[in-house]
Parts: structure tokens; sequence; C-alpha cells
């Protein structure tokens, strides 16, 4: 059971630094930790949980090691800080600066390369949900990482139904259930659940059979709601 809070662009480096010393101290559960800072804030969060289980990971990748690519970060670079892993392919990242289904696959290409573990977000909008076309969306997301991504050892899904995204409105247990199920048929992968989730509903979800976790957005800015949420997935 895997644990993973998206900070999005929120906390600087100082307030980073004091979240992860205090989250060294909280009782986490059983569950594997990881955060994600924003870029500026990834080198306080690893020296803050330097000596400890808990990982950090980036929000996004480049895929090209260097170039001419402003404002973009390469997994090379991320390595060098100590950064463990990074999401890709977040739904905002999909929405607001053009991320393609081809792009998603080059920047895991690129991590995986570099040893950085992935968390893959896929899910479908409210509208392709009301069309009908949930299945149809997923099977296009992720068959596009099963035909483009080779070595899937350090890559996960997140499943984050975008009509679920800071909106208060978690998916059910069943809803999750059924789309987990057929991410895994399509590619063999853990999946992690994310779309509001928070302390009151953490525990339901993880214990569906295939929820192998949670990517958390909102909830995890705060540490007691966070260490709630990784104590109440610890099952
Ligand atoms: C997310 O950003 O990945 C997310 C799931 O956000 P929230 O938990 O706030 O819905």
């Amino acid at each position: 059971m895997l644990v993973a809070g998206n900070w999005k662009m929120y906390k600087r480096p100082a307030e980073a630094g004091e979240f992860c010393r205090a989250l060294r101290e909280a009782d986490l559960g059983t569950v594997d930790v990881v955060v994600c800072p924003p870029y500026v804030s990834l080198s306080e969060a690893v020296a803050a949980l330097a000596m400890t289980e808990i990982g950090v990971a980036a929000q996004n990748v480049h895929w090209a090691d260097e170039g001419a690519f402003t404002g973009e970060v390469s997994a090379p670079m991320l390595r060098e800080l100590g950064v463990y892993g990074t999401i890709v392919g977040h739904s905002e990242r999909r929405q607001y600066f053009g991320e393609t289904d081809e792009t998603v696959v080059q920047r895991i290409a690129a991590a995986v390369k570099h040893g950085l573990h992935v968390i893959a977000c896929v899910g479908e909008t409210e509208a392709e949900r009301e069309a009908g076309e949930t299945e149809a969306v997923l099977r296009r997301q992720v068959g596009a990482i099963r035909d483009g991504i080779v070595d899937v050892d350090d890559l996960v899904i997140a499943y984050e139904p975008v009509w679920a995204i800071g909106t208060g409105k978690t998916a059910t247990p069943e809803i999750a259930q059924e789309a987990h199920a057929l991410v895994k048929s399509i590619l063999a992968v853990p999946v992690l659940y994310g779309g509001s989730v928070k302390p009151e509903n953490a525990a339901e979800l993880a214990a569906q059979p295939d929820v192998d976790g949670a990517l958390v957005g909102g909830a995890s800015l705060d540490v007691e709601s966070f260490a709630t949420i990784c104590r109440e997935a610890s099952i």
C-alpha cells in the first residue's frame, strides 16, 4: 500500500522543510509514504527526510536529459537532488499544459531509464463519464503506456477521475474498484486511487481489492490529515 501526497503548487522551501520534519515524527501506520513537493522545495524535503523511509518525488519530468527546453527539469537533474521518483501525466498537466498520451509515455520512459519511480495518472472527465466513455478513455490512456513502456517494474498507475480531483466528490469504493480492475486488466501494475481522498474515506477505498494506495492532493497539505490517511490506509 502506497500513499503519495501531491502538493501541487503549494509549500515554499521553508514550509516544505517544516512539514517534512513534522512528518518524520508522525505515526504513518504501515504504508509506504511519498511526498511530491514543487521543484523548488525538493531539496529541502530530501534533506529533512534523509535517513527515513519516506520518499520524495517530483510532480513532472522532461523526456530529454538536457537541452533548450526553457522551464523544464530532467530526470538526471532530479536524481542528483536525491529525488526518488515523479508523478507524470497529472490531469492538471493534461488540462492546462497540453500534456498528451504521447508526451506522458516519453516522460515515463525517460524517468524509468534514469531509475526514477513513476506514478502515472489516468482518468476520465465528468463529461466523458456521463457520455459512457470511461472505459474507452482508460483503455486509450493506459494502453498508450502499456504499448510505450517496456520496463514497468518501477511504475504505478494512479486512477484519478478528473471530476473527483479537488471537488470533494470522491468516487465510491465500487466505482474505484471497477476502474482499477479495468486498468489492471490492461497493464498489470499497482493502481492508486486519487480524487478527494480524506481521512474519512481513506479506509473504505483502501479496503477495495484492487486499490493499492492513494494519491492525495488537498488533504496531503496538513501533516495530521495526511498522517491520518496513511494510518487509515494501513490494512
Ligand atoms: C491530486 O491532485 O492528485 C488529487 C487527487 O487532488 P485532491 O486529493 O485534492 O482531489
